[in-house]
């Protein structure tokens, strides 16, 4: 992490706040970086100035971070027919090798670039669990802890979220070979729970759960998952994939006589505690009912559209009331503003109409996508932060006022250029917890995380 004490405030040129841009204000924070204060100050003492344009830390809420490490190689046509099922084989192939120092390598130069792409809290959905040939390391939270260190040594915020995966296919089938690292029963699972609250002391830590998908994990389970996590009293949300294929959606019929989103909402208490990642494939019905439940939609646009998945209904979902956030999933791009350009953008290639999320309160895109996903990320991942505010977490970003070299103005044009006109303008620098982790575009520690991920790089490429 960049060494730097943590300070009692910051005096911030211009605001994002809750309640809009903000000039001027003198922002007080308790020990643990906490914002006890927000006042108008002309005159401020003593705080350090924060010269650019402050917003709130965006939430990354789904990232599967080895999958960094195969950015590129699933882009090679193999049959017409290629997809989402030829991509995961691939996917299999590339996970049979990582090891947990080769992750923690991955991991930690992956949420340094999360950090550089306005990221401040990452919710990390972790099914590779076990040694290559399937049998538990020594101690079974290894990988887990490789994730836990990647956190520590860049400085972001993690929500954890050890994935539950049980079965290849609807009706309990058994787990094929290529998912041999990912299986626990039910009984291992609640033990890795139990060891991972001991190894996750940082308060920008919390731990969920995450049953993989209705295709891995079947009712019975699912249930025991969620009276798990009250058992066991993780203080984290529950994560699941769902409805990202078509193919998912068939068999879920085919083998539950009810489509997966429709299935989840007859069968579990979903409420903001859940997120449900993808959710590409809904009736009105399932849109309308899962917006009303208040789960809130784990969206990951730039995966989405690699990985030819579909287009979410995020029109209809925001009009019947939905909360979003976005992830970056297969972590091919790692850039807020570039989730939230293709998540505006796929819908109006569908629509054939333009400025579509946006609200009458608010009907700057730019700034409504950036605000909305920030709040309800921080929401799914649990985590105090995705608004400047009172009590809120000082989990911070900051944007030059020059950006492409032309002086804008603090208001909500500022972010849509931002994200429709200068979406590789990455922020300046970046604090969570009020402690600065990315000063002038660059992490403390970035050369030896560079020098680590490049070694691993390296022998990975030549094994594959
Ligand atoms: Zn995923």
């Amino acid at each position: 992490m960049t060494n730097s004490t943590q300070a009692r405030g910051f005096h911030f040129s211009a605001v994002l706040t809750a309640q809009g841009w903000r000039q001027n204000i003198s922002a007080t924070l308790d020990d643990n970086g906490f914002f006890t204060a927000l006042d108008s100050d002309n005159n401020p003492q003593n705080l350090p100035h924060i010269d650019g344009y402050a917003l709130p830390g965006s939430t990354n809420l789904h990232s599967h971070a080895f999958q960094r490490a195969m950015a590129g190689l699933g882009e090679v046509r193999g049959n017409s027919s290629d997809s989402f099922w030829s991509w995961r084989e691939v996917m299999y192939k590339f996970v049979a090798i990582i090891d947990p120092d080769d992750l923690k390598a991955i991991a930690t130069r992956l949420y340094v670039d999360f950090l550089k792409g306005g990221f401040t809290s990452v919710g990390e959905f972790h099914y590779l669990h076990h040694s290559p040939d399937g049998t538990p390391y020594d101690n079974s939270a290894q990988m887990s802890l490789a994730i836990v260190e990647a956190a520590q040594n860049s400085g972001i915020a993690l929500t954890h979220l050890p994935v539950f995966y049980a079965h290849s296919g609807f009706g309990g089938t058994a787990p094929n070979t290529g998912q041999k690292r990912f299986v626990h029963s039910l009984d291992d699972y609640e033990k890795l729970l139990q060891n991972l609250k001991n190894h996750c002391g940082s308060p920008l830590h919390k731990i969920g759960i995450a049953p993989h998908s209705l295709r891995a994990v079947t009712p019975d389970e699912l249930s025991k998952l969620e009276r798990l996590r009250h058992d066991i009293a993780t203080d984290g949300p529950m994560h699941i994939h769902i409805a990202e294929q078509t193919k998912e959606v068939d068999d879920c019929v085919a083998h539950c006589g009810a489509r997966p989103v429709e299935w989840l909402l007859d069968n579990m208490a979903l409420g903001a505690d859940w997120c449900l990642i993808h959710a590409t494939h809904m009736t009105a019905d399932e849109t309308r009912n899962m917006a009303k439940s208040g789960a809130i939609a784990g969206l990951c646009p730039m995966t989405e559209a690699n990985l030819g998945d579909g287009i979410f209904a995020a029109e209809e979902f925001q009009a019947a009331g939905g909360r979003f956030g976005v992830g970056t999933d297969s972590n091919i791009r790692t850039n807020v503003a570039e989730e939230l350009q293709m998540l505006e953008y796929s819908q109006r290639l569908s629509k054939r109409r333009r400025n579509i999320l946006a609200h009458e309160d608010n009907p700057n895109v730019g700034d409504y996508l950036y605000q909305q996903a920030s709040s309800g990320g921080a929401t799914a991942l649990m985590q105090p932060a995705g608004a400047i505010g009172i009590n809120k977490r000082a989990d911070f970003i900051v944007i030059d006022p020059q950006l492409d070299g032309i002086p804008r103005i603090a208001n909500p044009r500022l972010m849509d250029y931002w994200l429709f006109g200068a979406v590789d303008r990455t922020p300046t620098d970046v604090y969570v917890a009020g402690q600065q982790v990315i000063a002038d575009g660059h992490h403390g520690d970035e050369e030896a995380i560079d020098d680590d991920f490049r070694r691993v790089m390296q022998r990975l490429l030549a094994e594959i």
